[in-house]
């Protein structure tokens, strides 16, 4: 086998065997990226001069016996949300396109400090909203598995990157699905941990109180090791959880005897595709022969969740990007044509009379910010910036952002009852499988509903995983969501490891790359 065919896990271990150096491994995945990036834009940008540095030093490192990281040598590729000093950060946005962070995220500190080779960044849709990645100002990204086809989104960058052999790991984040969805779409496990168990110090923020980053990996035996080198507390986000992370590569191989999985009843209601319905089953099938016992519930307030979060979400958003003025941060309109622009609107005004026109002039200053926010941001990102601001303006706040949080503290009690009942929650991650490339983009509600699934572990807090169960007739691929109760990430892998050990449709790869 290639080394770009291998699991993380086994790359650590060709590593340690002096089998391989990390250069050879790095350069095994840059040419997989160089001969087939060009039909997939997993990347925005690849790093190559820097991950080759990056994996000589561990190899010098580890030549002269010194102590390594967990991930020492491995490469990993990051979505374009997370600063890094030594890369640009875009949130695949104009208004970052040039934009250089002074600092590292915690979690870009801890790949460094777990001496992992970073690959490049991977792209997304603009500052992480959207499910099907062409949200991106800068390019598409397409399906390994069906390049006609969206990874889904907003990660879809990273999904396609794994899912198509570009990197072994890759690090994503998940607002309301962002990891498991394109996951699910590319056949690829994903985890969205508890909110506070990753530190989103350095994330650049789309909606504070539901934005977690995670894993995304081949198997979950890979997932837990990136997870337990970025997880555990951090003084510097202080919503970061202050609670030991468990040794999750330790605990996976554990099988979990008598386990309880719950099938939640709204989750197979109208509107789920057949074929995903049948391979949820199939697995659920699959869970029962090793044992587990699978129990009817209902989650009452799950219907509400998509109403909720896409208020929840662009309020927080609207206030989060109100940073981006064309002062602070990153692009600002040309300075020089606004003013010309402003010049020749007095100018009109002036020769018709028109006082009030004249009152209601902007100042330069409200003019640059206009300019540079009509220019800077996407269309999707304008909507949701509109839809905050009205969901938090005065005489509307009560009717729609603090109904929203009623709603969101019912959906996190029905998890919790439900957690008294089952060790584990189990069902689709979508109603259906990748959708073609410009299917939606001229329709957000019907995008919106592609969270239909996942949204719930979001605004409850709670861990969720994608992994794949398998495929349409058409070869599409076809992810099982399990959910846990807050901090049980281990469980998590746990239950998705015994799955992989049992099943072969996370070992499929796409034609591209086989
Ligand atoms: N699709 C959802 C949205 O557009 C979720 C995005 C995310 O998880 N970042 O908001």
């Amino acid at each position: 086998m290639s080394l770009a065919e291998q699991s993380a896990a086994d790359l650590l271990a060709v590593l340690a065997r002096g089998e391989a150096t990390s250069v050879e491994v790095t350069t095994a995945f840059l040419d997989r990226i160089a001969a087939h990036d060009k039909s997939i834009g997993a990347f925005l940008r690849v790093d190559a001069d820097r991950a080759l540095e990056m994996a000589a030093a561990v190899d010098r490192k580890r030549a002269d016996g010194e102590p390594l990281g967990a991930l020492a040598g491995l490469p990993v590729a990051v979505k374009d949300v997370l600063c890094d000093r030594e890369a640009l950060t875009t949130c695949a946005s104009r208004m970052l396109e040039t934009f250089r962070t002074p600092y590292d995220a915690t979690v870009v500190v801890r790949l460094k400090a777990a001496d992992a080779v970073l690959l490049g960044r991977t792209n997304m849709d603009e500052f992480a909203m959207g499910g099907s990645t062409e949200n991106s100002a800068f390019q598409p990204t397409r399906n390994p598995w069906d390049t006609a086809r969206t990874p889904g989104g907003s990660s879809g960058g990273s999904a396609a990157c794994v899912a198509a052999g570009f990197a072994p790991l890759a690090i994503g984040t998940d607002t309301g699905g962002s990891i498991r969805q394109p996951a699910g779409l590319c056949s690829i496990t994903g985890l969205k941990p508890t909110y506070g168990r990753v530190s989103r110090y350095g994330l650049v923020a789309f909606a504070s109180s539901l934005d977690q980053i995670g894993p995304m990996a081949r198997s979950a035996r890979d997932a837990a090791i990136l997870l337990e080198a970025i997880a555990g507390h951090d003084a510097r986000d202080s919503t970061s959880l202050d609670r030991p992370a468990p040794r999750y590569t330790q605990s996976i191989d554990q099988p979990l005897a008598g386990l309880k999985l719950g099938v939640v009843r709204e989750h197979f209601a109208a509107g789920l595709d057949g074929e995903v319905e049948r391979a949820a089953q199939e697995a659920i099938g699959t869970y029962q022969t090793m044992g587990a016992e699978i129990r009817e519930l209902s989650l009452p307030h799950s219907k509400y969740g998509v109403a909720a979060y896409y208020v929840i979400a662009p309020s927080e958003a609207s206030s989060n990007l109100a940073r981006y003025d064309g002062a602070h941060y990153g692009y600002r309109t040309d300075q020089a044509a606004m003013l010309a622009e402003l010049a020749a609107e007095r100018k009109a005004l002036e020769s018709a009379g028109d006082k009030q026109g004249l009152a209601n002039l902007d100042t330069a200053l409200v003019r640059m910010y206009r300019r540079t926010r009509a220019e800077g941001f996407g269309p999707e990102v304008k909507r949701r910036i509109m839809l905050g601001t009205y969901a938090l303006s005065a005489g509307y706040y009560d009717a729609y952002y603090l109904k929203a949080l009623k709603v969101r503290r019912l959906i996190r009690r029905d998890f919790d009852a439900a957690f008294r009942e089952v060790d584990l929650i189990v069902g689709p991650v979508t109603a259906g499988p990748a959708f073609k490339l410009g299917e939606m983009v001229d329709d957000p509600l019907a995008m919106y509903l592609v969270d239909l699934y996942t949204v719930s572990a979001n605004l409850a807090g709670i861990p969720a995983m994608s992994i794949p169960c398998g495929f349409t007739k058409a070869g599409l691929p076809i992810g099982l969501q399990l959910q846990a109760p807050p901090l049980e990430e281990d469980r998590l892998l746990r239950a998705a490891h015994m799955y992989q050990q049992s099943t072969k449709h996370h070992t499929r790869r796409p034609a591209i790359v086989s």
